[in-house]
């Protein structure tokens, strides 16, 4: 990806060398240098629930944790995940076979891949994809193929005929994201009917990346496509706490899936971490039993924040895809006369003071991606408000 070339990295074998520094860590390091506002890595800059902060130090004061939890995960947490699938899908998943924890939702998109990908076995992937799809591809030995979600009105729309011309008889599994980082679509229930009818025809798994799940806006639903039809044996539905709960970095994230599937899962996961955040994992499974107040009203608080910046952004000059779903809002720089995300982020904290993702990172096709720029509003009110008064100032005309 960007930054660092290979040349830099003479050590790094022949299936990541293209794989430098992340961009994340690359544009956070700018702001970090330049002092600007950092709306580009996905992190709020406010911390979740004092009650569940609070049940973390319980956890860790009273010795639960603090010593290897058992691989599949805590027993509390593995029921607590069961049971926020029943309560908010009807999904039911058995706790001691059909449910794993990970080290966030990144371990769990590489440890599915490297469970479930033969060498030489093709992966689609919806492009724009998460920039660590990619590199755990890579990691299985797997080929990537990309299919475009292309703009259209307000938002970026998955092309059903392209996707279905996109699997061969190589292809092994579709990668999935809904909502989808960076560009807000949430795939509508027919768009998942069509998903789940072509993998039941041409006999795919389905992994779907869901870390996503509660931050849905205007009406948008989000629905697991192990709820279709045909899907509950072939799909691996990857959840994370970080985003919903704002804890980033307790790093727990959960599958579920046939005890078939997540078994597999489990094999790979326990040569990667073994287990991870042990006293964490007490404190996510009170935060997901938390009333449903709690998701409404972080819902509403960043459907909020996406309006401030969405309306920023638009006055500033670019144009705005509102996402249905996230919390980043991808724009196109050409109304201000650019083309290049790449260029024009690494300018933008000198030139305006804030830092942005050029979404050309999350392509194959980077010409495609070029002219888009994607920012995070999950940062207070007034660090929003500030942001886009610079953004405003610096593309005034
Ligand atoms: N998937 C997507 C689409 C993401 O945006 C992120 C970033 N949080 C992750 C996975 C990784 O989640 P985690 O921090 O739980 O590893
Ligand atoms: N998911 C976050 C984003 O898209 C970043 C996580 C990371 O730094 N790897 O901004």
């Amino acid at each position: 990806m960007a930054g660092m070339t290979s040349s830099a990295r003479p050590h790094l074998n022949s299936r990541l060398a293209a794989f430098g520094t992340t961009i994340f860590a690359e544009m956070s390091a700018l702001a970090v240098a330049t002092g600007a506002i950092n709306l580009g890595q996905g992190f709020p800059d406010t911390d979740g629930p004092e009650e569940i902060r609070e049940a973390a130090v319980r956890a860790l004061r009273d010795g639960r944790g603090n010593q290897y939890p058992p691989g599949p995960g805590v027993p509390e947490l593995r029921s607590a995940i069961a049971a926020h699938q029943q309560h908010r899908y009807g999904l039911s998943w058995d706790p001691g076979t059909e449910v794993l924890v990970t080290a966030g939702a990144t371990e769990a998109i590489a440890a599915a891949l490297l469970a479930l990908v033969e060498p030489g076995d093709e992966v689609v992937a919806l492009e724009p994809y998460y920039d660590s799809y990619a590199a755990s591809i890579a990691m299985a030995g797997g080929t990537r193929v990309p299919v475009t979600l292309r703009p259209h009105g307000e938002r970026f729309r998955l092309d059903l005929d392209e996707l279905r011309a996109a699997v061969t008889a190589r292809t092994r599994l579709l990668l999935l994201n809904t909502p989808h980082n960076p560009t807000g679509t949430v795939l509508s229930r027919a768009e998942l009917a069509a998903i789940a009818e072509l993998a039941v025809e041409r006999d795919l798994l389905v992994v779907t990346d869901e870390v996503y799940e509660h931050l849905v806006f205007d009406g948008a639903e989000h629905l697991p496509l192990a709820g279709f039809p045909g899907m509950r044996e072939r799909t691996v539905s990857i959840g994370s706490a970080g985003k919903t709960f704002s804890f980033t970095g307790w790093k727990v994230g959960w599958v579920t899936g046939s005890p078939e599937l997540v078994g597999a899962v489990r094999a790979v996961k326990q040569y990667l971490t073994y287990v991870a955040s042990g006293p964490f994992q007490y404190a996510v499974a009170q935060a997901l039993r938390l009333p449903d107040s709690y998701f409404e009203e972080f819902r509403a608080d960043m459907r909020g924040k996406r309006e401030l910046l969405a309306d920023g952004l638009e006055q500033a000059g670019f144009t705005v895809f509102r996402p249905a779903g996230t919390y980043f809002i991808t724009t196109d720089i050409r109304p201000l006369g650019e083309s290049d995300g790449f260029a024009f982020c690494r300018a933008l904290a000198e030139r305006a003071g804030v830092v942005a993702i050029p979404n050309a990172v999350f392509y194959d096709h980077k010409e495609t991606g070029a002219p888009y720029v994607r920012f995070a509003f999950c940062k207070r009110i007034e660090v929003l408000a500030d942001a886009t008064e610079r953004l405003r100032k610096a593309f005034a005309r």
